[in-house]
């Protein structure tokens, strides 16, 4: 298990410190995290991490996934897309039963009782039914500014009942919600096998086993396969780069998620699109990309891409900036909290000015590292799981009340 001494050379000792210091006002309070998916995507990915250290820090804190089968994914995976704007999605009430009854089935064989409870997500969020003790906090990872309304008011009457909410980005929040709701940017583990430091060699060994050619410039999207992500558009800003720079290699990586039905299709779309170019790597942890090959595909990167139509926060953004490679991606959701226009990548607006930007990068390799460096410095300020960890406490501190905290 990770402690939080081993981040003392990362971050320094004054903020360790104050870290285990907060942490010692809620010494085992009990936080139950629940989400839809163990594995694929930003929550699995965080939660992964959060609640071990979490742990290590004395809190107990614990995460659980709820069950459910394939229709009720393509439910909640269709609600996912109405709370990001999709006005086409539409719910029928035996989809809304089949919704409310895998979440009473889940609340039959969960451990529901924290003195926190934190459901991450709309998948699980009609557990809030079935409450019986503690605060619960719904923390929504997506961006819900402009939400398809039809959707919403029904999920908002359930999304009223918790005690607080938690949003990535201020401008998520719902207008017309009525309880208390918090800000906390997502974090990465710069720990973790995906973002721990490797080797040249470690990394020159995972491009060459996927057929890459280390000495030419690599340009890759990390990204689940879905629309949102616009893995096609990725591909469409590579051919502009090609078509003037032959040298560019392009990889995409994408994960499945148990929760992310579209997946499937999403992939099968995008590989055909790519067509059979020997340049254009399109891959998947169905290839045996693990953590480990994220990292290092990322590390082998010239610059990296991320066309993301809409986004949560967008976390393969920040660990791509972790590792001192310069983003170019557009402004969706928590991106340009990330990439600071000409500072740590380059915000664009189409598939052109991507293209230009990178070709830009790729020529000029010192600024491509100017910039790499500067998002390794944005990156330890601000969304490090040291920040997160933090964040996190003060939260529950808020919750549970400072008088329970500090009594202790
Ligand atoms: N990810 C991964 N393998 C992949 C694609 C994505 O491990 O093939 C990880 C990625 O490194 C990041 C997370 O999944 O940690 C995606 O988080 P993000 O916030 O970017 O997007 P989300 O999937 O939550 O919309």
């Amino acid at each position: 298990m990770v402690a939080i001494d081993e981040y003392l050379a990362i971050v320094g000792e004054s903020e360790i410190d104050g870290i285990k210091q907060l942490a010692g006002l809620i010494k085992g309070e009990k936080v139950v995290h629940v989400n839809a998916t163990p594995y694929g995507g930003g929550v699995a990915e965080m939660l992964r991490r959060v609640v071990p250290l979490a742990q290590s820090l004395g809190i107990s804190a614990s995460w659980q996934t709820i069950r459910g089968n394939e229709e009720f994914f393509s439910i909640t995976k269709r609600l996912h897309n109405a709370l990001q704007g999709d006005a086409s999605v539409g719910i029928s009430e035996g989809e809304w039963k089949k919704y409310h009854d895998i979440a009473e089935f889940n609340s039959s064989i969960l451990s529901l009782d924290g003195d926190v409870v934190v459901i991450h997500d709309p998948q699980p969020l009609p557990l809030i039914n079935f409450k019986k003790g503690g605060k619960w906090v719904w923390r929504c990872h997506i961006d819900t500014s402009s939400p398809n309304m039809g959707v919403w008011s029904r999920l908002s009457g359930m999304v009223n009942m918790f005690d607080a909410s938690v949003f990535s980005m201020e401008r998520y929040i719902p207008k017309d919600l009525e309880i208390q709701a918090l800000i906390d940017h997502p974090t990465i583990d710069p720990l973790s096998p995906k973002n721990e430091p490797l080797s040249a060699d470690q990394i020159e060994k995972v491009l060459l086993r996927y057929g890459l050619d280390p000495e030419r410039p690599i340009i890759g999207q990390v990204g689940r396969y879905d629309p949102w992500k616009d893995p096609i558009g990725a591909i469409k800003v590579y051919r502009s780069i090609k078509s003037e720079m032959s040298s560019v290699q392009f990889v995409m990586i994408g994960s499945f998620a148990k929760d992310d039905p579209e997946g499937s299709e999403w992939y099968n779309k995008t590989v055909s699109f790519a067509g059979k170019d020997k340049d254009c790597f399109i891959l998947s942890n169905l290839d045996g990309v693990g953590d480990i090959e994220v990292n290092a595909f990322q590390r082998g990167f010239s610059a990296a891409l991320q066309m993301s139509i809409r986004e949560g926060f967008g976390l393969t953004v920040t660990e791509a900036l972790w590792k001192g490679v310069p983003v170019v991606a557009t402004r969706a959701g928590g991106i340009p909290l990330q990439v600071i226009d000409g500072v740590t990548g380059f915000l664009v607006s189409n598939y052109e000015e991507a293209a230009g930007k990178l070709r830009h990068l790729l020529k000029k390799r010192w600024l491509a590292r100017e910039l790499g460096q500067a998002g390794m410095r944005h990156v330890r300020l601000n969304f490090l799981i040291t920040k997160g960890i933090m964040d996190y406490i003060r939260m529950h501190i808020e919750l549970v009340g400072k008088s329970k905290a500090t009594a202790r």
